[in-house]
């Protein structure tokens, strides 16, 4: 199976990256990706001292210009490359300064990073629900996944609930180059729960500079070795329904 090259977890100088959106956007098309997601940090918690973040409404807002103006650049010149303008949520920051902060429907993807045990899956729904009210129509609402969420915390007690979980709110299983040790075989059994239940996957490089932009090949290994290309498949023609 042909899949489209996909790169959905790239940090840029907005947080801890080291380049910009534009030096990003044209390497990418260099070497060929189809769908890039810019997905910069946000948090309120000690990690907001000593990395860069997406700390503020006003910065936030430059942020998504800056990738929108990307995203006309490409679309008016037909070039083959969808930029999404995304976000990574750190799941110890408080509920209120990611509701008082993020505004949803200005996103095309969200990650969310450290779910560790199911009362932070519970906080996950909590904000989707308070974003679900907060956007006019259901169309405008982003694509939602994990980002390199750690099979071992959850599936040998929860392995159910957090199926559960991931299906009742649609949200994707990432495949993140930086952490292969979270794909080991030990985790068969919740790779083939994925399957059976039908849970998106992705792929995401976690790329802090050019040279790991097009790190996906590993991920997609993955993918194959543990027979999710139809997963895979279902988070890709999410990204084709993108405006
Ligand atoms: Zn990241």
């Amino acid at each position: 199976m042909e899949f489209p090259r996909v790169n959905l977890h790239i940090h840029s100088n907005f947080s801890d990256g080291a380049n910009s959106i534009e030096e990003i956007v044209l390497e990418s098309l260099k070497l060929g990706l189809d769908y890039i997601a810019i997905t910069d940090h946000f948090t309120n918690t000690w990690k907001a001292n000593i990395i860069k973040t997406l700390n503020s409404r006003r910065k936030i807002s430059r942020y998504l210009d800056e990738i929108s103006d990307y995203q006309e650049f490409l679309r008016s010149k037909k070039l083959p490359l969808k930029l999404l303008g995304g976000v990574e949520i750190d799941l110890r920051s408080s509920i209120d300064y990611i509701k008082n902060n993020i505004e949803i429907d200005r996103f095309q993807l969200v990650l969310f990073e450290y779910l560790q045990n199911m009362k932070d899956a519970v906080k996950i729904e909590r904000i989707i629900k308070y974003w679900k009210v907060s956007i006019d129509s259901k169309s405008d609402f982003p694509i939602i996944g994990l980002a390199h969420f750690d099979p071992g915390y959850l599936i040998y007690n929860y392995l159910e609930d957090l199926i559960e979980f991931l299906k009742e709110y649609d949200i994707y299983f990432e495949f993140n180059y930086s952490y292969s040790q979270y794909y080991s075989s030990e985790y068969r059994l919740f790779f083939d729960k994925l399957k059976e239940h039908k849970i998106p996957v992705g792929i995401g490089s976690d790329s802090h500079s050019l040279p790991y932009l097009a790190n996906i090949k590993e991920p997609l290994e993955k993918i194959i070795q543990y027979n999710l290309e139809d997963n895979f498949q279902l988070l890709i023609l999410k990204l084709r329904e993108l405006k």
